[in-house]
């Protein structure tokens, strides 16, 4: 029986996401920016929450941890690099190492960057991908504990994930970013297909997520950053990719 994947608005514009496994009723919460709205969609879907997988120490994706761990006994997976910085920590985990929820399993991917130890799951399986503030739809995490080298060798780690891959991030940030991407590749086929859904799904009030692999590949000027378009947009035609992914950041900073 494959995963089911429920996906719901928090906070002011973070996701919450559930993956279920229905052979055995397991379910986890990637992250838990607020213990109300985990609450309400477990009600939602009837469902048992038996884990919590948390990417980052942001408060807007641990502060629901406590509440929600003393109600429901869950394991709480974290960072091992952040599991001082997360509450009720069960176990740590790093690159390579895998989680499973039920029958389904996650490989933890080191994705940092955003933050010093963030981290992305990958159920390859379940063709899902779980990147927390590391990777957006057609954008890319802030650099606030981490240099462009970094940041861009993770980025480059999430390119390479099967394309059929969808993308689970963790915050409705896709209308701003397809704005800021297109003054970088005005001409960008993909991306102005990409725009005009966005808009579609935005004024129905719809999510724009789960994107996939294959579509940020040819939409995300951050995963781009080795095209000579976007080096040139950028004024640094020949460059190396980190060097034109580090302009495309500081670009986006002040836009
Ligand atoms: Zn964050």
């Amino acid at each position: 029986m494959p995963a089911e994947v429920h996906l719901f608005k928090c906070l002011k514009d973070n996701y919450g996401v559930l993956l279920h496994d229905p052979a055995n009723g397991a379910t986890a919460s990637i992250d838990a920016p607020e213990a109300g709205a985990v609450e309400e969609a477990l009600r939602t879907k009837n469902w048992r929450l038996t884990d919590i997988l948390v990417t980052h120490h942001h408060a807007d994706h641990t502060a629901g941890i406590p509440e929600l761990k003393e109600k429901h006994s869950c394991r709480v997976v974290a960072p091992r690099g952040e599991a001082q910085r997360i509450p009720a920590v069960d176990v740590t985990v790093r690159e390579g190492e895998f989680v499973t929820i039920g029958t389904l399993v996650g490989r933890v991917l080191e994705t940092p960057g955003h933050t010093a130890g963030h981290i992305s799951y990958w159920f390859k399986s379940e063709e899902v991908a779980f990147v927390g503030d590391t990777l957006f739809s057609v954008g890319c995490g802030r650099l606030l504990e981490g240099s462009a080298p970094v940041m861009w060798e993770s980025l480059t780690k999430l390119r390479n994930l099967p394309p059929e891959t969808e993308i689970y991030c963790g915050h409705e940030y896709t209308a701003a970013n397809v704005h800021f991407a297109l003054t970088i590749a005005p001409h960008n086929a993909a991306l102005r297909a990409r725009a005009d859904e966005v808009v579609k799904l935005c004024s129905a009030g719809r999510p724009t997520i789960p994107s996939t692999m294959a579509s940020e590949r040819l939409t995300n000027p951050f995963l781009r950053a080795d095209t000579p378009g976007v080096a040139q947009a950028v004024g640094l035609a020949g460059a190396p990719a980190v060097q034109v992914f580090a302009a495309v950041r500081a670009r986006k900073d002040k836009f």
